[in-house]
């Protein structure tokens, strides 16, 4: 995660924990998914660049965990899909 935009090795690693520790946090129903989460998602299930390993889904262009990454509220689609965008931010 974080390869998307310019950012530093500390912030790409900072989203990482952040996403993954989301995903283990919404999965144990500790914490609400956010509601851009499965928007999200849904867009990259859609995307002709995901891809699957068995059941999992990436995205091809920055090799994100898209699970994990979509639960990052500053983290962007490298293709700029609106899907992605927070609100107050479209375009
Ligand atoms: S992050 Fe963007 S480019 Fe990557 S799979 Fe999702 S919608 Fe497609």
């Amino acid at each position: 995660m974080g390869c998307c935009g310019k950012k530093t090795i500390i912030h790409t690693g900072k989203n990482i924990v952040k996403g993954y520790t989301r995903l283990a946090t919404d999965t144990l129903h500790i914490t609400e998914k956010y509601e851009f989460t499965d928007r999200r998602v849904r867009a990259c299930q859609k995307c002709e660049k995901n891809y699957w390993i068995g059941r999992r889904l990436f995205c091809s262009i920055c090799k994100c965990f898209v699970p994990a990454k979509a639960r990052v509220i500053d983290e962007k689609c490298p293709l700029d899909n609106p899907a992605w965008r927070i609100k107050g931010e479209e375009k």
